[in-house]
C-alpha cells in the first residue's frame, strides 16, 4: 500500500536493534484517515475469505482493528495481558514473547468471546518473529475455530515470521513489507508488491 509506504519513509524513525518508531500515526497518536484507507485495503484483499470476528492484541493493535472492523461489520475481541492464567478456566490463554519488550507475558480470552463457528481474522501493527500471530493462533485453535487470515500493517521482512506463517499456508496480508533498515542513515527499503 504505497500510502502507509510513503507514511513509513516519512514520519518513522529507525531504532536500533531492529526496532521501528511509528508513533507518529499508528503507535501512539493515531491517523484513523490513514486507518480507514488501510483497513479498505484488508476488505479488498480478504474478500473472498469467510470472516465474521477480528481478534487482535492489546494494546496497539486495537485501534487499526476497530477501524477494521466497521468495513468487515463483524465484532472485534482483543487477547489481555495478564498476570494470573485460567484460575477459573474461563479463558483461553498463550504465552508471547515481546519483540521490543524482550520479556514474555500471557494473554487471555474469554471463552464467552469465541467459539468453533468463528471464522477470524487476526490484525495486528507489526509482524517481527510471528510470536505476537503465533500466540493468537493458539488461542484460535483452543477454541476450536478457524483462522481465515492475517491482517498487519508493518511486516519486517527480514525477520521470520511473515516467512513461517506463509510456509504453514496461512493467508498473510501485510500493507507495508519492509525488507531492510539502517540506523545511521534512516532508510527503509519496502518489498514491492502487486
Ligand atoms: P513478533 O511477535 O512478530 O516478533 O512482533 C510483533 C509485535 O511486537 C507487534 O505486536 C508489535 O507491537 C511489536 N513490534 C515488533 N517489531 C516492532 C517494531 O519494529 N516497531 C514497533 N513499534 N513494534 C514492533
Amino acid at each position: 500500500m504505497k500510502e502507509l509506504e510513503e507514511r513509513i519513509r516519512r514520519d518513522g524513525v529507525v531504532k536500533p536493534e531492529n526496532v521501528l518508531k511509528v508513533d507518529s500515526f499508528l503507535n501512539h497518536q493515531m491517523d484513523v484517515e490513514l486507518f480507514r484507507k488501510m483497513a479498505e485495503e484488508w476488505k479488498r484483499l480478504f474478500t473472498n475469505e469467510k470472516i465474521n470476528k477480528i481478534l487482535t492484541i492489546e494494546a496497539s493493535g486495537i485501534g487499526i482493528a476497530c477501524i477494521a472492523a466497521e468495513y468487515f461489520h463483524v465484532p472485534v475481541v482483543f487477547a489481555k495481558k495478564a498476570v494470573n492464567v485460567n484460575i477459573d478456566g474461563e479463558v483461553y490463554s498463550s504465552q508471547i514473547e515481546s519483540f521490543t519488550k524482550k520479556r514474555i507475558y500471557n494473554v487471555v480470552v474469554s471463552k464467552k468471546f469465541l467459539n468453533p463457528e468463528d471464522n477470524i481474522l487476526i490484525i495486528d501493527d507489526f509482524l517481527a518473529n510471528g510470536c505476537a500471530v503465533m500466540g493468537l493462533i493458539e488461542i484460535i485453535q483452543e477454541a476450536g475455530a478457524t483462522l481465515s487470515g492475517v491482517g498487519i500493517a508493518i511486516e519486517k521482512g527480514f525477520q521470520i515470521g511473515g516467512k513461517l506463517l506463509r510456509e504453514s499456508g496461512i493467508h498473510v496480508e501485510s500493507l507495508a513489507i519492509v525488507d531492510g533498515m539502517n540506523p545511521e542513515s534512516g532508510e527503509i527499503y519496502f518489498r514491492s508488491q502487486p
